[in-house]
């Protein structure tokens, strides 16, 4: 309203001045600005910042000037883009890395945990906008975003306070004026690599423990969702981490892991993603001595007893099925069921994925978003496609939802054979296959038979079933009778084909830590 009436006064103006060209020029200058000023409302509506690189407390943009395009899935718009890192940006992470690590791991426990309180309470205090960042770029619903921005706060919190408890301790000697002990000494410098599933959460399971280890760290965040890292990252900046002690990047994954993990400087690296490339990492890690913490995939069985609470089983399993749309590594992926409570268990099944509104994540109602990005759509299909051939039913779902943005629909599939891929592969995606067993041996038969052992799940009203299963399910971590995994102060971690090292707890700082022996004699 403003531009049209300052635009009818020029004209009248120059009408007036009989200023033809004048008025000409004014006109189309005034288009421009329109224009221009729409463009920008749009771009300011989106709300979403590219990401750069940082590196030794600067934001850059790298020496190659290269980006990456980061796109919306819900719309599949381009939404802004993220620096990418090459060979030299990679060497003044490392140099600004070496550097620090020789003032931070002198830092005391106490300064680091005051910096890192301070960090936490600044990430706490900007759940909404970083919320609302992560769910432009991965799609999550909201509350989700939310959640998870809060809960990484709570994290910084407990590696904190975890960092003032790295106790040694002292050895009685075996003769008099012989003192020994053990001190905790940080590992030195980390290499880091995160997923896009949980952007914020998969950071935090590892940054906090490093830093509050004295250790420093050079963090490759995902291409698909660098923003809410780089907000992180912006929280510790902030709070006065000094320069150089922790270092983000991005670019190709494979030609960054490839350059930092052989290289000297590096004493540690810690990987969370699939076990395909987890394998490869470690492998390329044992061949150079690092140390390696492997965060992989998983297969969760979730295991429910003819004589558990259905109601509450079902509930909580369904809920935690479809969050995030499945793509999270503790989700449950294949569903066992005692034959007594099979057939309603299916049909509450089928009917909560059938009413499940799916939809944008920024829309407060949406309780699942869309895939991350288009290769989950891919895989998703490429999944029902083959249960399918392999005469599994197909309850509900199955299909990619709507023409725009990664939806793909809640689907319950029965009747999968053991051959199908879905039963021997991480689905990653919205996806509950169900199968019936009919006692015990058979269900644990069944949890048993992958190479995962991430998380694994049994609902029962028998204290002795409960008892037996948690000892007898090969699996980093078992939850029963509810959904209790991932917490600050609990371990996460898997066996086998999951991976090794644990996340989080007490043990998680464990693992940046390296206990050296002293023995001393007073003459
Ligand atoms: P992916 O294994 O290719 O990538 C997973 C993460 O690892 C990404 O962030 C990627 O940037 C990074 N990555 C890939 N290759 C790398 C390399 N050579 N060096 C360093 N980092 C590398 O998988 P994806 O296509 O992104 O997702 C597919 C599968 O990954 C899923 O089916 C799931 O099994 C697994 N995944 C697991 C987790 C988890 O939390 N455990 C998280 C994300 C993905």
């Amino acid at each position: 309203q403003i531009i049209t009436k300052i635009f009818k006064g020029i004209k009248k103006w120059c009408f007036t001045q009989n200023c033809w060209i004048f008025s000409l020029i004014m006109i189309v200058i005034l288009i421009y600005i329109c224009i221009n000023y729409k463009l920008r409302s749009k771009k300011v509506n989106i709300n979403y910042p590219n990401t750069n690189l940082f590196i030794n407390g600067e934001w850059k943009t790298g020496h190659g000037k290269e980006t990456i395009e980061v796109i919306n899935p819900a719309t599949e718009e381009i939404i802004g883009n993220v620096a990418c890192a090459k060979t030299n940006d990679l060497d003044e992470a490392l140099s600004a890395a070496e550097e620090a690590s020789k003032t931070w791991k002198n830092t005391t426990p106490f300064d680091r945990y005051r910096i890192m309180r301070k960090a936490a309470e600044i990430l706490r205090d900007r759940v909404d906008p970083v919320g609302q960042i992560m769910t432009l770029e991965q799609g999550k619903p909201i509350a989700e975003s939310k959640l998870e921005v809060s809960l990484g706060a709570d994290r910084i919190d407990w590696m904190a306070e975890e960092g003032r408890r790295t106790y040694g301790k002292l050895i009685p000697a075996r003769s008099g004026n012989i003192y020994q002990f053990t001190v905790k000494e940080p590992v030195g410098t980390v290499a880091a690599f995160t997923p896009w599933n949980f952007p914020i959460n998969q950071i935090l399971q590892k940054v906090p423990a490093a830093l509050a280890a004295g250790c420093t760290i050079i963090l490759k965040g995902p291409e698909e969702t660098p923003a809410s890292c780089a907000e992180v990252v912006k929280a510790f900046e902030e709070a006065g981490l000094p320069k150089g002690v922790l270092n983000l990047v991005f670019g190709t994954p494979s030609e960054i892991s490839e350059y930092l993990i052989p290289h000297p400087i590096v004493r540690k690296i810690t990987f969370t993603g699939s076990t395909a490339i987890g394998k490869q990492l470690a492998a390329l890690a044992g061949s150079n001595m690092k140390l390696a913490t492997m965060e992989l995939g998983g297969h969760a069985p979730a295991i429910v007893f003819e004589d558990a609470n259905i109601e509450k089983a079902f509930k909580i399993l369904a809920s935690n099925k479809f969050r995030n749309a499945g793509q999270v590594c503790i989700s449950p992926t294949r569903f066992l069921v005692q034959d007594k409570l099979y057939e309603e268990f299916v049909s509450r099944m089928t009917d909560f994925a059938e009413n499940l509104n799916v939809g944008d994540g920024l829309n407060p109602d949406t309780r699942m978003g869309p895939l991350a990005h288009d290769r989950r759509i891919e895989a998703i299909e490429g999944f029902v496609a083959d249960a399918k051939s392999n005469g599994a039913k197909i309850r509900t779902g199955g299909s990619r939802k709507g023409n725009k943005g990664y939806f793909f629909e809640p689907t319950v599939m029965t009747d999968v054979p053991l051959s199908a891929r879905i039963m021997n592969e991480e689905p990653f995606g919205p996806i509950a296959p169900i199968s019936r067993f009919s006692n015990y041996e058979e269900a644990v038969e069944e949890a048993n038979r992958l190479p995962y052992g991430l998380a694994a799940y049994a609902y029962t009203n028998s204290t002795k079933t409960a008892e037996a299963i948690s000892n007898e399910l090969e699996s980093g971590m078992v939850s029963i009778n509810h959904h209790g995994l991932g917490l600050p102060e609990t371990p996460f971690g898997g066996v086998q084909d999951s991976g090794y090292g644990k996340e989080g707890g007490s043990e998680g700082i464990e693992a940046y830590l390296s206990t050296k022996f002293v023995s001393q004699s007073n003459s």
